[in-house]
């Protein structure tokens, strides 16, 4: 057997696409939709981000604010900043970026963001939405693959699903959201016991864990839906010393032998999480305005 691979770049540019017709839509009342980024300090990974989401977002027709902060900056200023987005009409959705700096407590910042601008869906109060069934901001990663999941099958219940990390941005509403679509969740961890026993039930299989190839292809049950989250760099002997390449959690070429459906890495996962906060995005403009969300999501 020799899965489908699932394109998330192909998908997630569709996703941006439709984003950019509503968009387009309600520039026509005079509605331009707006995403605030905060950074503070200057890791690189960090600044590529930022930089991609910028340029995503004005590609869309949004306006897009960055805010750059040095690596010194205190918990207050940074704390005074996203108070100020609050207040800011011009501004639909608040994203800071982390990790913070070390003086910054993270999640007294993002307690700080007015629930309907957090576009991350780090707020508890949209964690909590999403627990609950209401509906709210669901994180990016998450719901991006949700979205691709659902793109090779639209109709979850009853499903075996097994999540790999349990952290809040990826693992935890990852589970909510499979469990919101009916499937069977099981959420395993750095503490779980024959994860590979665990593995094999599973239909759908989202690897969380940042550990490069760490899911063998024969942990695979045949047939399933693998969404490959990690991002891990390692090295890359054959392109010249000191080179290096990203590969996920989950060996690939052994799962695709195995697997119904996978997303590779790069060009799976990754490019959906911005398009997800681009659609958030839209969301909560037209929340803020009282005005129906346009349906973007089918395939
Ligand atoms: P995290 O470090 O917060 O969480 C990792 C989780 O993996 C933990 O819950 C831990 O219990 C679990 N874990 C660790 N070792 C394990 C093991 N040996 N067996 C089973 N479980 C184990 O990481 P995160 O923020 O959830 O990110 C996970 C991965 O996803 C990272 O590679 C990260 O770079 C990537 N990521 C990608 C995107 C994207 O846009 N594609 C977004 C966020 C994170």
């Amino acid at each position: 057997m020799s899965a489908t691979i699932i394109d998330g770049k192909a998908y997630a540019a569709g996703l941006r696409g439709r984003v950019a017709g509503a968009v387009a839509d309600l520039s026509r009342d005079g509605v331009v939709p707006g995403l605030a980024v905060v950074l503070a300090g200057s890791d690189p990974a960090s600044q590529i981000y930022v930089r991609n989401k910028a340029r995503q977002t004005v590609e869309v027709g949004m306006e897009s604010f960055e805010h750059l902060l040095p690596a010194t900056a205190s918990e207050a200023e940074v704390l005074a900043l996203v108070a100020r987005l609050n207040a800011d009409p011009a501004v639909d959705g608040i994203l800071v970026q982390l990790p913070l700096p070390a003086q910054i407590d993270s999640q007294k910042v993002i307690e700080a963001i007015d629930p309907g601008k957090d576009v991350d869906g780090f707020h508890p109060i949209n964690a909590g939405r999403l627990m609950t069934g209401v509906p709210g901001f669901v994180s990016c990663t998450p719901l991006g693959c949700l979205l691709l999941i659902r793109s090779v099958r639209p109709d979850l219940a009853g499903l075996d699903a097994v999540v790999i990390g349990r952290s809040n941005i990826v693992g935890k509403p990852m589970a909510q959201l499979l469990l919101g679509q009916s499937c069977t969740v099981t959420v395993a961890h750095s503490r779980t016991r024959d994860l590979e026993a665990v593995c094999r039930r599973a239909d759908i299989l989202v690897a969380a864990v940042g550990r490069p190839d760490m899911v063998r292809g024969d942990w695979i049950k045949p047939g399933a839906i693998v969404i490959d989250v990690g991002i891990n760099r390692v090295p890359n002997p054959q392109a010249g010393e000191g080179k290096t390449r990203v590969v996920g959690d989950v060996a690939f070429a052994e799962a695709a032998a195995v697997a119904g459906a996978i997303t590779p890495v790069p060009g799976g996962v990754g490019p959906m999480t911005i398009a997800c906060l681009l659609r958030n995005t839209l969301q909560a403009a037209c929340q803020r305005r009282g005005l129906p969300m346009p349906a973007l999501d089918a395939a």
